[in-house]
């Protein structure tokens, strides 16, 4: 009878643990009607936050950039690339239309955590000190014509409102930097101090976001990219809007007719996600609480935030892991979307990656394959939720620019391009392919094959360097 009971209290925890799954993924899901009102939301809060500042949760901020890369950029620039948990220096050679991109060189450097969440003067000094390093290494033949400053494009990819092409001030900070000092102040203003005080004599060009960059750096190499979006540690899209349909905007009108738009779309927000408690923990113990919900329930900083939460829970109230609560599992952020994607992609008979994951980050041993099994459906919830929000995202900046279907009367809409990146869509799979599959099932089919995906690798470094080349300082007016 102490078997028969032993099994009987087993069976209910397995019970409980499976009821809590089963919740967890009732809660979170995203049936096609639902995305649509996602989309409809999205394209109904871009027309807000273009009407006026502040009208809208979306900030739809505007670029300065009214001309994309037109692939006769020329000459020698440097690029820096912050945003992550690294940061990036390039050195670009510009060969114009006939040679394009003829060489480019770069370094990664990562920032140690507590320049993120410290002082603003140590923060740039480092990257000062990096970017200086980086251009000691300047080849002969490479350094700037006499007379003439280094230029450099500067990706911060973070919320800034510019003020200029090449000056912004930051409006928050977002992902895992806090650094108070540094809000409301000017980006290039900071970083060209903190150029002064190591000795580099470089001329910031442009500023601009890191989806600006790719889209530049997409629309460089394919005129019909029309937007960009990133997957990474955060998230965001930006795209090219008539000049007209900014009633916010109200400096000259570009040549062009066109701005490009950072959306900031972390910060979007609907009752329409699907939000789950483990979600409103979350943002409640995040750096910045009740801000970037579409960005916590999509990007890779979260997800595997999300599913230790779950499987804390599972611990806690049905014993999941054993009579004990693994210590570790109550560590936040120690399971990485990267190592949740491991996981998910385990397609060993007895799931061993999973299980050395388990192992070596939470410190459970010995599960058993069923445990293992729901660990992979529990990493399939999460990544499939935040893949097909961001897909119906992406709908809702087609729906916007009337492109999402072939209207009545109308002819069909040129292809549209979207050039995508970050490392969750670089790197996992499922996520991506989800995300792709679903946009398909999304867009009407009279547009289906005239949406393309395409994968613009490190395309923002590449993107701000031409937007420097096109906004030199010693270009003839
Ligand atoms: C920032 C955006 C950025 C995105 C992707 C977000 O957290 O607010 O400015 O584009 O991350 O890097
Ligand atoms: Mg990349």
């Amino acid at each position: 009878t102490v078997v028969v009971r032993r099994e009987m209290k087993k069976s209910g925890r397995w019970a409980k643990a499976m009821g809590i799954v089963k919740e967890f993924e009732e809660k979170c899901a995203t049936p096609i009607g639902k995305l649509r009102q996602v989309a409809d939301a999205m394209s109904v809060e871009m027309h807000a936050g273009l009407a006026s500042e502040g009208g809208s949760k979306l900030k739809m901020l505007i670029s300065y950039v009214d001309n994309l890369p037109s692939g006769e950029e020329e000459g020698l620039f440097y690029a820096l690339d912050l945003g992550g948990t690294n940061f990036r220096v390039l050195r670009v050679h510009l060969g114009g239309r006939e040679k394009g991109v003829v060489s480019q060189e770069f370094e990664e450097v990562s920032i140690p955590p507590h320049l993120m969440t410290g002082t603003s003067h140590e923060l740039f000094g480092y990257i000062a000190e990096a970017l200086a390093k980086f251009v000691a290494t300047e080849r002969e033949g490479f350094h700037p014509p006499p007379g003439r400053k280094r230029e450099l494009g500067f990706t911060f990819s973070f919320p800034v409102r510019q003020l200029s092409i090449a000056s912004g001030t930051l409006i928050k900070w977002t992902k895992g930097f806090s650094i108070e000092d540094a809000v409301g102040e000017d980006v290039v203003g900071e970083l060209t101090k903190a150029l002064e005080r190591v000795g580099l004599d470089m001329h910031v060009t442009a500023l601009v976001n890191d989806t600006i960059g790719t889209l530049a750096g997409g629309r460089f190499y394919n005129p019909n990219v029309i937007a960009a979006v990133i997957l990474g540690t955060g998230t965001n899209a930006a795209y090219v809007e008539r000049a007209q349909a900014i009633p916010k905007w109200h400096g000259p009108l570009p040549k062009s007719g066109e701005m490009v738009i950072n959306m900031e779309w972390g910060s979007f927000r609907s009752s329409h996600i699907p939000l789950t408690e483990y979600d409103h923990m979350l943002d409640a113990e995040s750096l910045n609480p009740g801000e970037q919900i579409f960005e916590k329930i999509i990007s890779g900083m979260y997800l595997g935030e999300i599913v230790r939460r779950v499987l804390l829970k599972m611990a806690e109230e049905a014993a999941f892991f054993g009579d004990e609560v693994p210590a570790k599992l109550r560590v936040p952020f120690i399971l990485r979307t990267p190592d949740m994607s491991a996981m998910h992609h385990d397609t060993s008979p007895d799931l061993k990656v999973v299980s050395r994951k388990l192992k070596d980050i939470l410190e459970i041993s010995n599960t058993s394959l069923k445990v293992r099994k729901v660990v992979i459906d529990i990493c399939g919830i999460v990544a499939t939720r935040g893949a097909r929000l961001s897909a119906a995202g992406i709908y809702g900046i087609l729906k916007k620019l009337g492109r999402d279907s072939v209207k009545e009367g109308e002819p069909k809409p040129e292809k549209s391009v979207i050039a995508l990146d970050g490392g969750l869509f670089e790197h996992y799979m499922k996520f991506s392919a989800c995300m792709e599959s679903t946009l398909k099932e999304l867009i009407g089919e009279g547009v289906s094959g005239n949406v393309v995906i395409e994968h613009s690798n490190d395309g923002s470094g590449i993107g701000a360097a031409l937007l420097a080349a096109s906004h030199s300082h010693y270009l003839e007016a």
